[in-house]
């Protein structure tokens, strides 16, 4: 097992754990790109978004309500913030477990890409 994410999931590798329940975990990005800059992430590993099954869709559904739910936490419910998945090389996503970026605390690029 040598998925970063999957070593966080496992307590192998510390992070700053936020919110964890029995399928999801939402940590701090080690690199922030923006004031707040966490990670949301499912337990089980799943590679990239493009990975995931029909069955496993409520997944982003739960993951975007606990994205919700910390940007109140973080102040940043009514100022604004943007969600990202990166899914694939060409996605630039660098690690290969699904997760989802919350950011915000200061006024994003307009840029998508
Ligand atoms: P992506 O480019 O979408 O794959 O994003 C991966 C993110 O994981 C980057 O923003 C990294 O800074 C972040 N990251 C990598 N390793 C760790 C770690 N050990 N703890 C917290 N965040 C991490
Ligand atoms: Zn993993």
């Amino acid at each position: 097992m040598d998925c970063v994410f999957c070593q966080i999931v496992a307590g192998k590798i510390p992070s700053k754990t936020l919110y964890q329940d029995e399928e999801v975990i939402a940590f701090r990005d080690i690199n922030p790109m923006a004031p707040t800059h966490l990670l949301i992430i499912p337990k089980r590993h799943i590679p990239s978004l493009a990975h995931l099954s029909d069955a496993e869709t409520s997944l982003i559904g739960l993951m975007a309500k606990i994205a919700n739910e910390l940007a109140r936490e973080e102040g940043i419910s009514e100022s604004g913030y943007r969600l990202v998945i990166s899914s694939g090389e060409e996605g630039g996503q660098v690690v290969p477990h699904l997760h989802m970026h919350l950011l915000g605390g200061r006024r994003l690029s307009g840029k998508l890409c």
